[in-house]
């Protein structure tokens, strides 16, 4: 770490972490989680909204400013934060995950990756070194490594793409010229556990001020995921934070944290409540169901968000039907407030020495079927290709 950053870890309840990451636009109180901006907006909502529900940090997606409005426009009107007018902590993603599901439009070899725009076929280069410059143009507080994310159950390829991983990993670090920026190494191997660890050890050998975990929630199953999880977090760094890429379901959440983990991201619950699926602490509902036509209530009674206050499942339920912008911004003001709730709620009980009550209570009471589940891990996966 140096002056621009530190890590505090003030309490652990079983591998729980309660701790603050201190960045140069603010406090990130952990564990947290960062709702998603890819085109430099948390769709519907504005500064002030993210604000005023409690948001401590934003993702944005490099690979989507690269291409527009391109990361010398931001640079112009000096970074990211400027530009979309938000004054907290940012995090950008290399753009690499989004390059990679570019299937028949991208051509990887060990120096960085050929791909074609999704917008208009244009032909372009990523490699560790010009990620790195975009992401310092673009100016977020935390920034990605460049990596490969190969299909997690295929070792081979799995074995062969990690050498590539670290490899960029060490450029990225080398390519760095800001000291304001936190360069966050990524983790893959996939669902092998020794490559898991091999890959732990090699980034903690950088000495980098963050580590994430990539290549989950990419299609394996859950039991997988855990499974991954269990024989990975030991060999994690514990004096820095530590963050699970696209992962976001309260669930899926819940088990990582108890498991050790510090940050999360996931398009899933803005994406979903534009869609009229909604959080409720009995599980999801979705509002466009006959049943909610007369429906008098708010969609979770109890809750404390701008929605809940001042509308019915009724009410919102037309404005979807209708396709009105303000239903979309309605339901994602609840369900970024159900996450960042659960997530104040989740510290206050590590603070208290009863997280695994807290998250055996929260998942008692949240039922959902396991067709909801699959639908799910496909959506948050879906939702984080390109475009
Ligand atoms: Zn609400």
């Amino acid at each position: 770490m140096n002056d621009y950053f530190s890590f505090d870890l003030t309490k652990k309840d079983g591998e729980a972490r309660l701790a603050r990451f201190c960045t140069p636009h603010g406090v990130i109180h952990l564990p947290n989680f960062a709702p998603v901006g890819t085109q430099a907006t948390v769709k519907t909502l504005t500064p002030d909204d993210l604000h005023a529900l409690g948001t401590e940090i934003i993702l944005a997606n490099t690979y989507h400013l690269y291409l527009r409005p391109g990361t010398q426009l931001l640079a112009n009107f000096g970074g990211l934060h400027h530009f979309m007018s938000w004054d907290g902590p940012i995090l950008t993603d290399s753009g690499g995950f989004q390059v990679f599901s570019l299937a028949h439009r991208r051509d990887i070899d060990d120096d960085g990756v050929t791909f074609r725009s999704h917008i208009d076929g244009s032909k372009h280069r990523f490699t560790p070194e010009t990620v790195i410059a975009a992401e310092e143009a673009i100016g977020a507080d935390i920034i990605m490594a460049l990596d490969e994310c190969p299909p997690p159950t295929d070792r081979a390829y799995v074995e062969q793409s990690l050498a590539r991983t670290h490899a960029w990993a060490a450029r990225c670090q080398a390519a760095q010229t800001r000291p304001d920026q936190a360069l966050f190494g990524i983790v893959q191997g996939g669902i092998f556990p020794n490559l898991r660890r091999q890959s732990a050890e090699f980034l903690a050998g950088l000495d980098l001020p963050g580590y994430a975990i990539g290549g989950l929630s990419v299609g394996e199953t859950k039991e997988q995921m855990y499974a991954t999880l269990d024989s990975l977090m030991p060999s994690m760094p514990t004096d820095r934070p530590r963050y699970l890429m696209g992962v976001g379901t309260p669930e899926d959440i819940l088990e990582a944290v108890s498991r050790g983990i510090d940050l999360f991201d996931c398009v899933l619950p803005t994406r979903m409540a534009r869609n009229g699926g909604l959080f409720t602490h009995n599980g999801r509902l979705n509002i466009r169901n006959a049943q909610y036509r007369e429906d008098r209530r708010p969609i979770e009674e109890g809750c404390t968000c701008y929605t809940c206050q001042h509308f019915s499942r009724a009410y919102l339920r037309h404005l979807l039907q209708a396709k009105e912008i303000l239903g979309l911004r309605l339901a994602t003001l609840h369900n970024l407030h159900f996450m960042l709730r659960l997530m104040e709620n989740i510290r206050e009980a590590i603070a208290a020495g009863r997280f695994i009550e807290f998250k055996d209570d929260f998942l008692a009471a949240y039922r959902i079927s396991d067709q909801q589940k699959r639908h799910e891990n496909r959506a948050a996966y879906q939702a984080r290709r390109t475009p």
